[in-house]
């Protein structure tokens, strides 16, 4: 495999048969996600939705690790750059103060685009190796269904930040809420097959045979009537709703910006001072 370049696109898009591919494209920071990346996987998602062939959506990311989490230190991080407005929901954070920045640009790029991507109109499937780490998990949770490899692992060390959890907070309604109070409260790892166990992914397969089995998964599924899909997948959005993930959803999200305030307030950074080498080395 050729060595990557900044120049590389950061979502590749591909369509084979009924199935469109959108794989996470920055291996050398394990997929760690930059707004670059967030409008291109927006890109590529809306693209498979219009187009009339496509049945079924695969999620994937390139190399050894689904996704690390949201770019916290990578050359290339861009939180800093304006946004395009595609949630359409707050006005652009640059050149402005406290949550008028923080808040504005969460609400669009994290919670925004996320439930906006878990209301596609077609099956998501996500296909997970290595590492699956706090934004990481957002993208895995706004798919449909999970695949994951042996070697995956699901975490959200954010807890150590003094933030409960990821913006998505999707925790409670994947995995039932004692073991989601645990997985906050130590940031330990959950490895592929406890995933299985508490019903947070659907299948654990071999590494060598993920993207096989993916497909294979995915191919069952465009077997079925489009609009069948899209309803079906409406109702089990909608239960979701109905016990309460909206709007939970949106209860922590201010306590998510309730602590960044804080740590803005009192430590060195709204992230609690942690770096990437930190966080790292706390999820380890
Ligand atoms: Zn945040």
């Amino acid at each position: 495999m050729p060595t990557p370049t900044a120049h590389e696109p950061p979502v590749l898009y591909e369509r084979r048969g009924p199935l469109a591919y959108a794989t996470l494209n920055r291996p050398r920071y394990r997929n760690a996600q930059n707004s670059a990346m967030t409008y291109a996987l927006d890109a590529a998602f809306y693209q498979a939705a219009a187009d009339s062939e496509v049945k079924v959506i695969v999620l994937a990311g390139a190399g050894e690790h689904f996704c690390a989490g949201h770019d916290i230190g990578t050359p290339e991080r861009d939180a800093h750059l304006p946004f395009e407005r595609r949630a359409g929901l707050w006005w652009d954070h640059c050149g402005k103060q406290g949550a008028e920045s923080r808040f504005a640009r969460e609400s669009e790029v994290y919670l925004g685009m996320c439930r906006r991507w878990r209301e596609l109109p077609k099956p998501v499937v996500a296909s997970v190796q290595g590492a699956c780490v706090a934004g990481g998990l957002m993208l895995a949770w706004i798919c449909d269904l999970i695949v994951a490899s042996e070697d995956a692992f699901f975490a959200d060390p954010v807890v150590r930040m003094g933030i409960p959890g990821v913006e998505y907070f999707a925790h409670p309604w994947v995995m039932p809420p004692r073991i989601a109070k645990e997985f906050l409260y130590t940031g330990d790892r959950m490895p592929a097959r406890r995933a299985y166990e508490v019903g947070m992914v659907n299948r654990v397969v071999e590494r060598a045979e993920l993207a096989e089995r993916t497909e294979e998964l995915a191919l069952r599924i465009a077997g079925m009537p489009r609009l069948g899909l899209a309803l079906t997948k409406r109702a089990v959005n909608q239960a979701e709703d109905l016990q309460g993930m909206h709007t939970g959803m949106d209860s922590v999200f201010a306590l998510h910006h309730l602590a960044h305030a804080h740590n803005a307030e009192t430590a060195a950074d709204p992230l609690g001072g942690m770096d990437v080498s930190a966080m790292k080395k706390a999820s380890t």
